[in-house]
């Protein structure tokens, strides 16, 4: 099924609020209402929005709905934009989420009916769903989730080693009875199926050595009685794992499609770099491998996990040798480092949105994380003071390695000095593997320079004011060279409360290259609820009151003022010339 949605309207005034939601999700397509529609796009699409009355949507949709697992998600919103209603799909096909997203960009009441959303308790479902654990009694589920939301409390009993993220009332327990969930890759004869959820990690490693006359049937036979006997259950098998020169036996490959196992195959060189813990055998002398199967076993789970231990030794049997590894679950989490632009919700970009929306912490400066506050309200929020990144980037970096979606927000763009760097810094400087990814963001530069007029149509520097990380003498230096090479000047950080005299030195420096009637923009709080621009002139650009959210904008030799835009010309006058003359007969 293709990952989009439909978003469907009855009336004109509908269509505007459609049009309003497509904005944020470019790929999703408008339909307007008509009788046979839902007959023909039902089964394109895994979310429909429907601008109307809820009784039309549930009319519409009545005869095609199946259940939990198949059905898409479907909204409502009405027609005045005041309510989004998820109707199906609240968790299983992410309605409350996507609710949530579209509420807050067109400021309506997202109404929500879930219970643990209300209850302000984690999801469960999702949860399960996000640890890749699989469930064992899944008829369970509905159960076991009524009863956390109203004890508030599910107590989880680790009978594998996990490594995975516990939200909030989670709590680990250490006798089977008492638990609701018990997490293991064994049968385990004291869980009561019928009341305890049983979760599987997939973290067992089969390292098998062979002949290669082997049929797939004897080694799928052998392979389950081994589990059998060991107790484990097949669906916590993972990989399967051989010597490189055996890796495409065709009995292998099938199995590992069947099952859609991973299917593993070691140089001698690479098995070697474990142990095994039985005397080697005859693959000693044709391999140069102490034991295929404990070995192939072992470094796949560790190629996995980079923890893991052997828990079945090698068994011999008629034309193979069976090994168990287990590795020490674990899930990989993703840190995003993005932009949230110069503040107001609009200037988000929708991919910015969209990866806030599926993230499980937020990780950010308090004034940041207040001006996109109603996007996140459902996350886990972690909010810092100003000066506080170093500790921001570290604990967006811990979340994420525990295993979580962990959004870094960054004003503007993360890599114009904001959080990509640090963060960056932080990983090369402990050698961390994580994996990262940066979503840009509109800049002050550029949404400064958008109300100012195009003061940035030829060649520009950006510099900061800002002396706690950069020396003043380079500052310095760099608003000589900056004026010297007749560049338009971003000036970012222009002035703090320990900072006043820096704005009239930096202009002091641009005189001795620049006119002082050199236009400048001054511009405050950008798409904020402050926002003021000011034009001026360099000679004055320390009279007015500058702040922290304050961009300005020093024009070049050539930029001037046309009623209320500073323009910086690229040269079109110059080679274009009468070309540039414009007569419209209204204009005479
Ligand atoms: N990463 C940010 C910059 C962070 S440095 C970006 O790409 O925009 C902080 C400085 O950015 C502020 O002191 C101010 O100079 C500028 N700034 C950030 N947001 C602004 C806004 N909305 N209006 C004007 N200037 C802004």
């Amino acid at each position: 099924m293709e990952k989009n949605k439909a978003i469907i309207y009855l009336s004109e005034k509908g269509r505007e609020i459609a049009e309003k939601i497509r904005s944020i999700f470019p790929e999703a397509k408008l339909y307007k209402f008509k009788k046979e529609l839902l007959h023909e796009i039902w089964n394109k699409y895994n979310a429909f929005i429907f601008v109307s009355a809820i009784g039309v949507a549930i009319r519409c949709i009545a005869s095609f709905i199946k259940n939990k697992k198949e059905d898409p998600a479907i909204i409502v919103i009405d027609e005045e934009g005041k309510n989004v209603i998820p109707l199906l799909g609240g968790h299983s096909a992410e309605a409350n989420s996507l609710s949530l997203t579209i509420a807050s960009f067109i400021k309506a009441n997202p109404v929500i009916t879930t219970a643990s959303d209300l209850k302000n308790l984690p999801a469960l479902d999702l949860w399960i769903k996000k640890t890749g654990l699989k469930i064992k009694n899944p008829f369970l589920l509905p159960k076991i989730m009524a009863k956390f939301n109203s004890s508030k409390e599910l107590k989880i009993f680790l009978n594998t080693q996990v490594k995975l993220p516990f939200p909030k009332h989670f709590s680990l327990v250490s006798t089977i009875s008492e638990a609701d969930i018990i997490v293991t890759n064994k049968f385990i004869k004291d869980v009561d199926e019928n009341n305890q959820l049983v979760l599987i990690p997939k973290n067992l490693f089969v390292g098998i050595g062979f002949h290669d006359w082997i049929k797939e049937e004897d080694l799928e036979k052998t392979l389950k009685e081994v589990f059998k006997e060991a107790g484990f259950y097949w669906e916590a098998l993972s990989g399967i794992a051989t010597i490189q020169k055996k890796g495409s036996h065709p009995a292998l490959k099938k199995l590992s499609e069947r099952y859609k196992i991973k299917l593993f195959a070691f140089t001698s060189k690479e098995l070697n770099q474990v142990n095994s813990s039985s005397p080697p055998g005859a693959s000693m002398k044709t391999l140069g491998v102490a034991s295929v199967s404990e070995q192939a076993a072992l470094f796949s789970a560790f190629t996995e996990f980079q923890k893991a231990f052997l828990c079945v030794p090698k068994q011999v049997f008629k034309d193979l040798t069976i090994a168990i590894a287990e590795g020490v679950y674990k899930i990989k989490g993703k840190l995003y480092i993005v932009g949230t632009g110069p503040g107001d919700l609009e200037n988000l970009t929708p991919k910015a949105i969209s990866i806030l929306r599926s993230s499980d912490f937020i990780v950010g400066y308090k004034t940041y994380i207040n001006l996109i506050k109603p996007l996140i309200e459902d996350k886990e929020i972690l909010a810092y003071g100003m000066m506080e990144e170093v500790e921001r980037a570290k604990i967006a970096i811990k979340k994420a390695l525990e295993g979580n979606v962990v959004s870094l927000i960054s004003g503007g763009d993360p890599g114009i000095y904001g959080m990509a760097g640090l963060v960056l810094e932080i990983l090369s400087k402990n050698s961390l593997d994580l994996e990262i990814e940066i979503i840009p963001g509109i800049s002050a530069l550029n949404a400064c320079a958008s109300l100012a007029g195009a003061p940035l149509m030829n060649d520009f520097v950006a510099i900061s004011l800002s002396d706690r990380l950069t020396p003043w003498d380079v500052i310095e230096k760099r608003l000589h060279l900056a004026g010297k090479g007749d560049f338009v000047i971003v000036l970012y950080n222009p002035k703090s409360k320990g900072r006043k005299e820096h704005l009239s030195k930096a202009k002091n420096v641009l005189l001795s290259y620049r006119k002082s009637e050199t236009p400048v923009a001054i511009i405050k709080g950008a798409f904020r609820k402050n926002q003021e621009i000011i034009l001026t002139t360099l000679k004055k650009i320390d009279l007015y009151p500058i702040d922290m959210q304050t961009t300005i904008i020093i024009g070049n030799s050539n930029s001037f003022i046309f009623k209320n835009w500073l323009i910086t010309p690229r040269g079109y006058e110059v080679k274009y010339g009468e070309k540039l003359q414009f007569s419209s007969p209204s204009l005479g």
